[in-house]
């Protein structure tokens, strides 16, 4: 009985880090006071989803899960059973001796592009040829909705990378190959994390709430400028353009208050960005006062030596103490924990660079109020692919859609198109293929074909949807010029591009329409008045093909909204978007983006034909 009753004392006091009212310096030292090597060490671990379980977050104090790529519990698993995975790591976590709340993160980088059903926006390319970061702070505070309505506190995004070459595969990732675009689109950092109350200090990690998430900006840094665009590979500059093009949207989303900052595999001048403490300890967190902490990216540190996980006891070193806080690790986190902690008890490693490291990982959890609401809120399930946000993601579309040829002449355009033809051709592999218009990092990590994948809109669907119902709207992907001839069409939409590829596998040194692409538009536009529009995570090849095509459209990675496409080609809306990258002629003019190098491109950056909305 007298056990019962101390324990029930002990209990009942007063602990200072639980309570909300401290400043937030106060909690963090009263619990870093507290904390033990191993409980430290683990706060720096995460791990991923298919690995964890409320056993292991307990053992090993683990500080964070992610879901890597398409790490789900199932291709239609519904919120309700998201919340419910991610409640039990959560129990394992609070049921330690200090009860840290654990992070869940995950790659929602055009909307929650890991759960069905959800709203899938244009990848970033799109949203840089709207030039309105308004629009995309809105697209921010949607995708927060619907991550946190699976119980997810913690995005991977944004892509702040400049991609200066269009063959690297992560190009559609990025705003823009203009660094200003893609500072002005950091906007989207207070839409996932809400907006800084004014006259608070800026520079500090901020999320406002439940309904809000932590972003990550990446992947730090020069990612978009490596040589060839091969990705992961070396980027070869001076300082100087380093800091002029691929840094200062780190500034910008720090400003904002951004709580992460993640990682890149890239190297910069030889040296891997996951070993480079110049940059990450002296710049982004001396010299740009970034408080978050700093993200690894999936087993990046292994990737510090060639071949990856060479040594890793070195790649552990070298990552942390080039100012790493959070190491994306994500299987092998025994390995980690113990090798962390052999560096640490043998000196290699310095206890203040552990400190260091945690204090940033529990800011970022206290200013979640993620003690004070450790669980999800399940009152937002239906915000998951709402009404609402497909709405916003319509528009979005709109807005990204580029118009690069309008006919012969400006006073004899082909678009809009009458909704009152009487027969329609609709022709090419992407014209009714959902997985193909939503890209890379969609359900999959390499994305998906067809239309099974999750719920949206084709373009076809999304035509049949706008013509009067008096028109025919005949579909076959890849006609011959005989069904073309025979059908006595009024005009034809073609609508190709690339399948959907992520990260290295989209690498491409030819950039070329995907077959039978080309074919389609030969046999097509040959043959009836057409309209070509493309698909795609990047400018292609396509100055072969321009002269036969009577109009041209870049709708590059539109999402499940495909009705965005019908909305504009049909004239309810105008064209607005333009260019956020050059449109080279031959691959052999890449890299455009080259100091002294200067080639005459098929659009220049910034080109956008307009048309105005025809008046119902
Ligand atoms: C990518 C990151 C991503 C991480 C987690 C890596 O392969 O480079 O952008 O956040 O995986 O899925």
């Amino acid at each position: 009985a007298l056990v019962l009753f101390w324990g029930a004392i002990a209990e009942a006091e007063y602990v200072k880090y639980k309570d909300p009212k401290q400043p937030l310096n106060v909690r963090i030292e009263d619990l870093m006071k507290r904390m033990t090597l191993e409980e430290k060490i683990g706060q720096m671990t995460q791990i991923d989803r298919s690995v964890a379980s409320a056993e292991v977050m307990k053992k090993y104090f683990i500080g964070s899960v992610l879901s890597g790529g398409g790490s789900v519990p199932s291709k239609q698993a519904s919120a309700e059973t998201w919340i419910k995975m991610v409640n039990d790591f959560q129990n394992g976590s609070l049921s330690t001796r200090l009860g840290i709340p654990m992070i869940y993160g995950i790659d929602a980088v055009h909307g929650h592009n890991n759960v069905y059903k959800a709203t899938i926006f244009p990848h970033n390319i799109g949203l840089g040829a709207t030039r309105d970061p308004e629009l995309v702070k809105r697209i921010g505070a949607a995708t927060a909705l619907e991550v946190r309505a699976t119980g997810i506190p913690y995005v991977f995004a944004p892509c702040i990378a400049v991609c200066r070459d269009p063959r690297w595969g992560r190009c559609y990732e990025s705003y823009s190959e203009d660094p200003k675009i893609v500072q002005a689109m950091t906007e989207i950092v207070p839409g996932l994390q809400g907006d800084i109350p004014a006259g608070s200090l800026k520079g500090v990690p901020f999320v406002s709430g439940k309904t809000k998430v932590a972003a990550c900006a990446k992947h730090y840094v020069g990612d978009g400028g490596t040589t060839d665009g091969i990705n992961e590979n070396n980027t070869v500059i001076s300082r100087h353009v380093l800091l002029s093009i691929h840094m200062p949207g780190y500034y910008n989303s720090i400003i904002k208050g951004v709580s992460t900052v993640m990682v890149s595999y890239s190297s910069w001048n030889g040296v891997k960005m996951h070993a480079n403490r110049d940059l990450v300890t002296g710049f982004l967190k001396n010299t740009l006062r970034f408080r978050g902490f700093v993200i690894s990216d999936w087993q990046g540190i292994d990737r510090i030596t060639s071949p990856p996980h060479a040594n890793y006891s070195f790649s552990i070193q070298a990552g942390i103490t080039a100012g790493i806080d959070m190491i994306m690790v994500p299987y092998n986190y025994t390995e980690f924990i113990d090798g962390l902690t052999y560096l640490v008890k043998n000196n290699f490693i310095p206890m203040s660079r552990i400190d260091d490291a945690v204090k940033r990982i529990l800011r970022v959890k206290f200013v979640m109020n993620l003690f004070e609401n450790p669980y999800a809120d399940d009152s937002l399930v239906n915000q998951l692919g709402s009404q609402e946000h497909r709405e916003l993601a319509r528009e979005a579309v709109r807005k990204s859609l580029v118009l690069l040829k309008n006919g012969e002449s400006a006073d004899n355009p082909l678009l809009p198109l009458p909704k009152n033809a009487s027969k329609i051709l609709v022709a090419g592999s992407h014209a009714d293929n959902l997985g193909y218009q939503c890209g890379g990092w969609t359900i999959e990590w390499q994305g998906l074909s067809g239309n099974n994948l999750t719920i949206g809109t084709t373009i076809l669907t999304a035509i049949k949807n706008t013509v009067d119902p008096s028109t025919e709207v005949v579909h076959k992907e890849n006609p011959d010029s005989q069904f073309v001839k025979s059908g006595e069409f009024s005009y034809a939409i073609v609508v190709v591009g690339e399948p959907p590829y992520a990260e290295t596998n989209g690498d491409s040194m030819n950039l070329t329409i995907a077959e039978p692409g080309p074919s389609t538009i030969q046999n097509v536009c040959g043959t009836v008045k057409c309209v070509v529009v493309i698909v795609s995570g990047r400018p292609l090849v396509i100055q072969p093909y321009m002269n036969s095509m009577d109009a041209l459209v870049a709708a590059w990675l539109p999402g499940t909204e495909g009705q965005g496409v019908a909305d504009v080609v049909f004239g309810d809306y105008g064209f607005t978007g333009r260019l956020s990258r050059t449109w080279f002629k031959t691959v052999d003019q890449l890299p455009m983006n080259v100091g002294d190098r200067y080639y005459d491109p098929l659009f220049p950056f910034g080109f956008g034909l307009t048309t105005k909305p025809i008046k119902a």
